[in-house]
């Protein structure tokens, strides 16, 4: 970031789609991390609008509403008041969360669709789409699914494909299919306006490739400069369908703005709505104004799913506008993977947070630190459950949460609750206070740069060094024969708690405002407050010490690990397929012996709840296998089973056991395990070819 503060900041999260609920890659994706950022720039006294709302058009709205059988309006109504009301429970700080199906956005959006078409901005086309014959309807976007062109993925949507991130036309896809009749679509004539990225381009080189290298995150920079090496194209900007905003032109009845461009266009309608509630003037947060140099800093927090819909599309119209404000950053994050896989709304693989916020009250700091730990920053990151069983047993209870409530309950033990006065300083004293002026600026160098992993971190390292000067300095020990050493020590210990409630108050929000209330200050503070060594003074009554984190217990860990594990596949979305292998030749294959084999006996490994010991009959002979199908089936069940084994595989050592061979298993969706085997009896050893 810039030396100098501008004027104002625009701080934008993406808009989550109305139709379904929010999911911790969601948080860690976006909301976190602006959230962080925005609560910093509030403490230090800028000015800061925080934007945000639900996108209630495009395409994903109306299949959800096909799937649960209700208008879109219903879907969006739900879905908007959930996701609302669950951000706000999160303590995502949103200024204003709007929504797309509101009037003002409507108008807004078709404003800027005709300014653009005034200036001659579109290109009117007439081209061949894709229609679906049975359904009599045109298949924008995600009504198609195909093979995407660039990395092979199956199920990649006609606008973008989920696994690469490329942005699409539904006619790259290979193999295109209906969402809606699931057959091959024909061709239809259709007249679309276009936006021309390509004229844009050279524009596009000189302020993203010249202007924000070396200033942009390289994850996000590098997809940029690869969309723009391969060649902008021009981009429909209307679509055929029923829900969304009207065009506003003559004779468009049935066609709507594309989504990403009404969407982008939502965070001005936001500020619009939330400058009327409060009696602002909007245009500064958005329009360049005369006689100001660095006015407005709009940042766009996003996943990378959206990289190119904030740095290259919404940018050009912007641009093309010619009144508005450019994103000064772009901070996307990759994505956040959970206990070993990629979340998935469909498969219901994930950690929904209006669940995690109804079954652990209290404990949503202990989500926002262990999220903000591992924020997939620069790449793809994992959470799991033992991992935030630790990050909150470990280092919220166990150094946080332990500095913080032995210097108060010492105060209220040796001074009953009043910050005792400073005596004279020694050299550990000295050097306490020089890092507590230093601390806070590593803090905010870090999160001015939207390195929020590194910020936390300085955070708990701010926390570890009070608990080493109390153990350095032992105050327990020096209360019998020096209580004005201990009056320091103490007072000392409580400037750090007090510059702690200031500094957590980012990351942590309701913690702050517990320890706040604890330590009897108000709220709001400012950030320099976090550099005063002063900031209680002496006599300052303290309140009474609650405990700021509790321990997650294993149990705890464990029924969510199962619950994960029990959930059922909605087989709503199309699901994702794990790609093809690369092709062998059939050399490689004849090298595998596969052959039909007979379970004799089965019983469980002692000390392993996956593995199970097989004997197998293969016809030549009789061979021990150890499977790693314990928690799918009985040991009394598979005895006389046929199976197809690989029967040449290298043995391979487990738990003291050689296993000599392997049992094939196919893997349904929702991860159960079924056994491949002949549909008839045959013999033993027979040959599978
Ligand atoms: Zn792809």
């Amino acid at each position: 970031m810039s030396d100098k503060n501008p004027k104002r900041y625009t701080v934008t999260a993406a808009l989550p789609y109305a139709n379904g609920p929010l999911h911790i890659g969601h948080i860690a994706g976006a909301y976190l991390p602006a959230d962080i950022y925005v609560r910093y720039l509030r403490l230090t006294h800028q000015d800061v609008v925080f934007i945000g709302g639900s996108d209630e058009h495009g395409v994903a709205i109306m299949l959800r509403a096909k799937l649960e059988g209700i208008s879109p309006q219903e879907i969006i109504d739900k879905y908007h008041e959930l996701n609302k009301d669950t951000f706000e429970r999160f303590g995502i700080s949103f200024d204003m969360y709007h929504r797309t199906s509101e009037p003002i956005h409507h108008e807004t959006s078709q404003e800027f669709f005709l300014k653009l078409h005034e200036q001659g901005e579109f290109i009117e086309q007439e081209s061949e789409q894709y229609y679906d014959e049975e359904f009599n309807q045109f298949l924008a976007d995600r009504y198609i699914v195909g093979t995407c062109p660039v990395c092979g993925y199956e199920n990649a949507y006609g606008d973008q494909c989920e696994n690469c991130g490329s942005s699409l036309n539904p006619t790259d896809l290979i193999n295109p299919k209906s969402i809606l009749s699931g057959k091959k679509p024909i061709l239809k004539t259709t007249k679309h306006w276009y936006l021309p990225l390509d004229k844009y381009q050279p524009w596009l080189e000189q302020w993203l490739l010249e202007g924000k290298k070396g200033k942009w995150k390289p994850n996000v920079y590098g997809q940029c400069s690869a969309w723009l090496k391969a060649g902008l194209q021009p981009r429909a900007m209307t679509r055929d369908l029923d829900w969304g905003v009207d065009v506003p032109l003559p004779h468009t009845e049935g066609k709507k703005l594309y989504v990403w461009l009404d969407a982008p266009i939502g965070y001005i309608s936001s500020t619009k709505q939330w400058a009327l509630d409060h009696g602002k003037d909007w245009e500064p947060y958005w329009k360049t104004q005369p006689n100001e140099e660095d006015n407005t800093r709009l940042v766009h927090f996003i996943g990378k799913d959206n990289i190119v819909f904030h740095c290259i599309i919404f940018p050009s119209i912007l641009h093309a506008h010619g009144e508005y404000v450019l994103p000064e950053h772009v901070p996307a994050n990759e994505f956040l993977n959970l206990e070993g896989k990629k979340l998935s709304t469909s498969r219901n693989w994930a950690v929904w947070l209006h669940e995690y916020l109804d079954e652990f009250k209290g404990k949503e700091d202990a989500l926002r630190y262990t999220l903000c730990t591992i924020l997939p920053e620069t790449k793809d990151s994992e959470f799991t459950w033992k991992d935030y069983q630790a990050r909150n047993n470990n280092e919220l209870v166990a150094i946080l949460g332990n500095f913080i409530n032995r210097t108060l309950v010492l105060t209220h033990k040796y001074f009953d609750g009043k910050v005792p006065a400073k005596g004279t300083l020694e050299t550990i004293d000295e050097q306490v206070l020089s890092k507590i002026q230093s601390w806070p600026d590593e803090i905010a160098n870090a999160i001015e740069n939207f390195r929020f992993r590194e910020a936390v971190s300085f955070l708990m390292d701010y926390a570890r060094m009070g608990n080493k000067y109390l153990a350095d300095t032992e105050p327990w020990k020096l209360i019998k024969t020096d209580v004005n050493r201990v009056q320091t020590i103490l007072n000392l210990c409580l400037q750090l708690t007090a510059n702690l409630s200031v500094l957590m108050e980012p990351f942590l929000p309701f913690s702050a405002k517990t320890l706040k209330d604890m330590i009897n200050l108000s709220d709001p503070r400012s950030w320099e407050e976090a550099k005063d060594t002063d900031i209680l003074k002496p006599g300052h009554l303290l309140n009474p010490p609650v405990l700021l984190f509790e321990k997650v217990e294993d149990n705890i860990v464990e029924e969510q690990i199962q619950k994960l594990h029990q959930v059922i596949p909605a087989a709503t979305e199309a699901q994702e397929e794990t790609p093809a292998k690369p092709d062998i030749v059939y050399e490689d294959f004849s090298k595998m012996d596969l052959r039909i084999a007979t379970i004799l006996e089965a019983e469980k490994m002692e000390k392993s709840n996956k593995l199970l010991k097989l004997k197998v009959d293969i016809g030549l002979d009789q061979r021990t296998v150890l499977s790693g199908i314990a928690q799918y089936f009985k040991p009394e069940e598979l005895i006389g089973k046929q199976v197809c084994m690989v029967v040449n595989l290298a043995p391979r050592k487990m738990m003291g056991i050689e296993s000599q061979g392997m049992i094939l298993m196919a893997e349904d969706k929702d991860g159960s395990l079924v056994f491949v085997k002949p549909e008839k009896g045959v013999s033993d050893g027979s040959i599978i070819s």
